[in-house]
């Protein structure tokens, strides 16, 4: 491609993408295709000679954009977001321009130091103490398998990585049976293993772990001879925005020397907001942090903060330095790569930077505040309603709801009539036994019109159910 193609098709994927965001809400939210369309669609075997770009840019507008759901469609409410603000698309192009591997700080001086500098930007912004370090990972899985993997060295005397675990008793880790299926997963990856995630469950009507069960799971384990590690509490969780009371927990934690991991993965963005930290009161006594300005702040995927109280453990867990890796004659720099299991990393903390100039923390705030508001005030329409009932109370902006009198697969019926209507997008959930319809606020060009579209459909759809 010559520098002057490069130009022409560049500047024809951003006018594409403006007009693709422009136009998102003519489109259903959820793609309107079978399964194996895309598929059959491209040829199985590559082409021997380079095709002209017009034919694989027609191609892509004709195959690939009709396979989409709109992740950035303003009635997105299903899962969490993944929002991704123009801004933050627009350095993203700069970084993908560059192309740099950022995996030390002398591949990338810029990458880390702005890192360095967007972690603390991040840190001041949801309240936490400037004690706390931040690195950006590719994801929250990616972070609470950091931390589980800390837990994991911490506890063997930092010979795990060295020995394995069969020299040690068994490891055992706690947490609430609100969370997210990325913290089962971190256990597997660590070879402490499903068995070892002591899942203790929350209280059905807060949906918080219960300290003192937690205080009690670990006393069991020790006089088992067991040997606890670490504690893993939920702020936000994925189902239904369950919550762990970590003023309590971490302090039954701690007491016992575990290490502390909390996942805001969702929740995290709205810390933001100083009058919603309550959520999260007591998360300055835990030791690593994680959540995603990719969810719901508008940084696009990926990036995943996870702050720490003392980065050290991380390096000491995750650094490997051979001499190709070295740094010679910089003392002092930062090579993120060892805070984190991959080496390779993306340049990630550029689109925060223009994220964060651009909009303004308070402009940020306002978004969030709207998204909480507007959901809230959704769930009492529904709540007012006679055919509705509230089955989770909000959490933010996330609550869950049904339709009175529905058996689980009415409930699932009725989510995939509205999918495939596509005005709207949502999901359910399985809560205290029974499928609940999940509703949550976050998409970032959303507006209150949006959320009154939602009622009609809701409305609507369940008339015809
Ligand atoms: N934790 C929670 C509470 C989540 O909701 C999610 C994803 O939705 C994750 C962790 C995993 O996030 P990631 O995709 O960044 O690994």
């Amino acid at each position: 491609m010559t520098p002057k193609d490069f130009e022409t098709w560049s500047a024809q994927a951003a006018a594409w993408g403006a007009k693709y965001r422009d136009t998102l809400r003519d489109k259903p939210v959820r793609a309107q295709t079978s399964a194996g369309d895309i598929y059959h669609a491209v040829p199985p075997k590559p082409p021997e000679t380079g095709v002209e770009m017009e034919q694989i840019f027609a191609d892509f507008e004709r195959i690939i954009e009709p396979g989409m759901t709109h992740w950035q469609h303003p009635r997105f409410f299903a899962y969490f977001p993944a929002n991704a603000a123009p801004v933050s698309v627009v350095a993203e192009y700069l970084v993908t321009a560059m192309a740099a591997q950022c995996m030390l700080w002398q591949t990338s001086p810029a990458a880390t130091e702005l890192e360095t500098r967007m972690m603390e930007w991040l840190r001041d912004a949801v309240g936490l103490p400037s004690e706390f370090s931040g690195v950006i990972q590719d994801s929250a899985s990616s972070a609470t398998l950091a931390a589980v993997l800390v837990m994991r060295e911490r506890a063997t005397d930092w010979a795990g990585n060295q020995k394995g675990l069969k020299a040690n008793p068994q490891l055992r880790i706690y947490c609430s049976d609100q969370v997210h299926t990325s913290i089962d997963r971190a256990i597997w990856v660590s070879g402490i293993g499903q068995d070892n995630l002591v899942k203790i469950p929350a209280d059905p009507v807060t949906g918080a772990l219960p300290p003192e069960a937690l205080d009690e799971a670990i006393q069991a384990d020790l006089a088992a001879g067991f040997l606890p590690a670490g504690y893993i509490g939920s702020v936000g969780g994925t189902s239904i925005g369950g919550t762990d009371d970590l003023s309590a927990t971490i302090k039954v934690a701690h007491a016992h020397g575990l290490f502390v991991h909390i996942d805001a993965a969702w929740a995290g963005s709205a810390m933001i907001c100083p009058e919603f930290r309550t959520l999260w009161a007591g998360v300055e006594m835990a030791d690593s942090i994680v959540f995603n300005p990719h969810k719901w702040l508008g940084a696009s995927f990926d990036c995943s903060a996870h702050l720490v109280r003392d980065p050290k453990v991380l390096v000491k867990t995750l650094a490997i330095q051979p001499e190709f890796l070295k740094t010679h004659g910089q003392d002092g720099v930062i090579d993120y790569s060892e805070w984190s299991v991959p080496l390779g990393r993306r340049f990630r903390a550029l689109k925060l930077w223009f994220l964060l100039r651009f909009h303004g923390l308070e402009g940020l705030r306002t978004m969030i505040r709207n998204h909480v508001a507007w959901s809230q005030s959704l769930c009492e329409r529904l709540r007012a309603h006679p055919d509705f009932e509230i089955v989770t109370e909000p959490v933010l902006s996330l609550f869950s709801f049904r339709q009175k009198g529905a058996s689980d697969a009415d409930t699932i019926a009725l989510v995939e009539a509205i999918n495939a209507d596509g005005r709207i997008y949502l999901t359910q959930t399985r809560t205290g036994g029974h499928i609940a319809i999940r509703f949550q606020a976050g998409a970032f060009d959303m507006t209150e019109a949006d959320i009154e579209t939602a009622y009609d459909v809701l409305i609507e759809m369940s008339a015809n159910a």
